[in-house]
């Protein structure tokens, strides 16, 4: 009896402990998210319309953002964090009041989200490295790629091609 009592509780033990490994967070199940700040972090960090968009998913009012009718050549990185999103060559006029592109610098730089808010199905993008919320994207842009990512300003910050940033 007592053998048998072992080798169950053996048994769960090894079971256990694998169930717990798979469900331990990986680097692609957090958002693939490298940064873990609280709110109280970013809020030091953010001004509050960046907060209200990078970190509680809220929308700039169209036509009002910085960047939806700049055209420098550049690469556009998030204001959050720094990490590169969307090249100059990308961005293209859609006229929707935010900043579009047809593709993003590199599709390990963004994440795509089912989003199911305000009764809509969209694909929320987030950036890759601190999960701030960057916009949406949408499959009627142009060629080559017919994709739309629609991106508020705000989320968004600008290193023109030499290197220097532009003010805030
Ligand atoms: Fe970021």
């Amino acid at each position: 009896m007592k053998t048998y009592l072992l080798l169950t509780l053996t048994a769960w033990s090894f079971t256990f402990a694998a169930c717990s490994q798979n469900q331990k967070p990986t680097s692609t199940n957090m958002n693939n998210t490298t940064m873990n700040k609280s709110d109280d972090e970013w809020k030091k960090q953010l001004t509050p319309e960046q907060f209200n968009v990078l970190r509680l998913k809220g929308t700039e009012k169209p036509f009002t953002g910085k960047f939806e009718d700049h055209w420098d050549s550049g690469t556009y990185v998030c204001a959050a964090c720094g990490n590169e999103l969307f090249n100059s060559n990308a961005k293209f006029d859609a006229g929707c009041g935010w900043p579009s592109f047809y593709e993003a610098l590199d599709k390990t730089k963004v994440i795509e989200k089912q989003d199911f808010a305000h009764g809509m199905v969209r694909t929320e993008i987030v950036c890759a490295k601190c999960g701030g919320h960057l916009g949406h994207v949408f499959d009627d842009g142009p060629k080559p790629t017919g994709m739309r990512y629609c991106i508020n300003s705000v989320s968004l910050d600008f290193k023109k091609k030499d290197s220097s940033s532009i003010k805030k």
